[in-house]
């Protein structure tokens, strides 16, 4: 007999269906409401905390299925449900791994609950590195973090841009050049608590899509935090300084170390949108007729879904074998977790286009749900690394060489 499955388990397929059941009857039918107003919507969020989806114990479940399933699977039902909404609850997330990612246990153990807060006050987390003049070339980050040892602070200033959560979240967890020379080796994260002086939301972004999920500057004036809240510890970052103005390997950056860990969610949201995107043209096109038959009934139709629904199921398969991996503590050696992004990020944008053909006048006007999912899916090929720096990545792994 072969250890070898696809099948999900009896713990998974409960919880599958818990997700969707929220997803179909709680997000789906606000998605519109909440598309329009361009606002964070927390009653769903609060919603979602009284049931105990937006919860730390809940993600911290799905975070330890031991085959690295349980977030992607979550993840998918989401963005089925609605991207914008989806985002709105789980852009916490991204804060959660920056700080797991560089975290001490006890800075994990004191701002961990924080980041969800209580089904009563719910909080949320947010996660930046991206500036103004640094999105893709993360090293070039002018943001600066002073530290101020009589008074063991450091003192933060710059500006973040495109920020999930940006300015409205409890816990900031943000990426801050200590030692602009070095580079992305000279970059250090801090958290910021709620309600900091110094911290404050620069403008808001309008989006073409995921319009619930907030999106905005954060700016950073003299903002003074203590000592404990730069992520790591002093003495770690100090060691890490060393090594890089020797010349020497300082490990994973901590940017690239949350990215890397997010990346197969990111891409589970895209197979999200883009089924629920197929699932829609594939009931339309077998009710609207045209020429007195189906218009599934012409292979120009029938051969999109087809394909709609190939490159579905081969992005989830890219987005399991990423989560496998990197949950039983494979290297990516062929950039398999950019693969999964890449691909599913991508199958997202084709798919819900050619939905939208598919659905011809009716796809292309807001009272049906598919141009909203046009919208919302191509952010996938944009945030968390665009397409082409995926693309990068992969290039230079399977290569060995530094592609430019
Ligand atoms: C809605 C939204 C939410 C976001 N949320 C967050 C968040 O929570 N936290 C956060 O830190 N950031 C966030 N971002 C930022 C996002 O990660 C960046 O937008 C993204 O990394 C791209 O950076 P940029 O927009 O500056 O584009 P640029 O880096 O300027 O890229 C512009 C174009 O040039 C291409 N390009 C750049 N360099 C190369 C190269 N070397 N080779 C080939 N092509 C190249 C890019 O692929 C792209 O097509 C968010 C962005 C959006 C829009």
């Amino acid at each position: 007999m072969s250890d070898f499955s696809l099948d999900l388990n009896e713990d998974q397929l409960q919880i599958q269906k818990w997700v969707h059941d929220f997803a179909e009857n709680v997000m789906r039918p606000a998605a519109h409401e909440w598309d329009e107003r361009e606002e964070t919507p927390w009653p769903i969020i609060e919603e979602a905390a009284k049931i105990g989806l937006y919860s730390l114990d809940f993600v911290a479940n799905a975070f330890s299925d031991p085959t690295g399933l349980g977030l992607p699977l979550v993840m998918e039902e989401v963005a089925w449900g609605d991207a914008g909404i989806g985002l709105a609850i789980f852009g916490t997330t991204l804060g959660v791994a920056g700080l797991m990612g560089n975290g001490t246990p006890e800075q994990i153990a004191e701002w961990l609950p924080q980041c969800f807060g209580t089904p009563d006050k719910v909080a949320l987390a947010a996660f930046g590195v991206s500036e103004p003049d640094a999105g893709s070339d993360v090293s070039s980050l002018r943001s600066r973090a002073v530290y101020d040892e009589a008074k063991d602070e450091w003192v933060l200033n710059g500006t973040k841009t495109w920020i999930t959560n940006g300015g409205i979240a409890d816990v900031h967890v943000l990426v801050l050049s200590v030692d602009p020379e070095l580079g992305s080796r000279g970059h250090a994260s801090f958290i910021i608590g709620p309600g900091t002086p110094g911290l404050r939301q620069g403008q808001k972004f309008k989006k073409m899509g995921i319009r619930a999920s907030h999106t905005a500057e954060v700016i950073l004036e003299d903002c003074r935090v203590p000592g404990s809240w730069l992520l790591g510890g002093k003495e770690k970052l100090d060691a890490r300084l060393a090594r890089a103005r020797e010349g020497k390997r300082t490990g994973t950056q901590a940017a690239m170390s949350t990215f890397e860990a997010s990346r197969p969610a990111v891409g589970a949201q895209a197979v999200g949108i883009a089924r629920a995107a197929y699932e829609y043209a594939l009931d339309y096109a077998k009710e609207r007729k045209q020429f007195k038959k189906a218009i599934i009934e012409n292979q120009a139709i029938a051969f999109k879904l087809a394909d709609m629904k190939t490159r579905i199921d081969a992005a989830r398969l890219l987005v399991w074998r990423a989560g496998w991996m990197a949950h039983s503590g494979k290297t990516f050696e062929n950039g398999e977790g950019s693969m999964s992004k890449l691909f599913a990020g991508e199958t997202a944008v084709w798919v819900t286009e050619e939905a939208i053909q598919i659905l011809g006048g009716y796809g292309y006007v807001r009272e049906y749900p598919v141009e909203r999912w046009h919208r919302d899916s191509k952010i996938y090929t944009i945030f968390e690394g665009t397409s082409e720096i995926q693309r990068l990545i992969i290039s230079r792994a399977i290569s060995g060489i530094h592609i430019q």
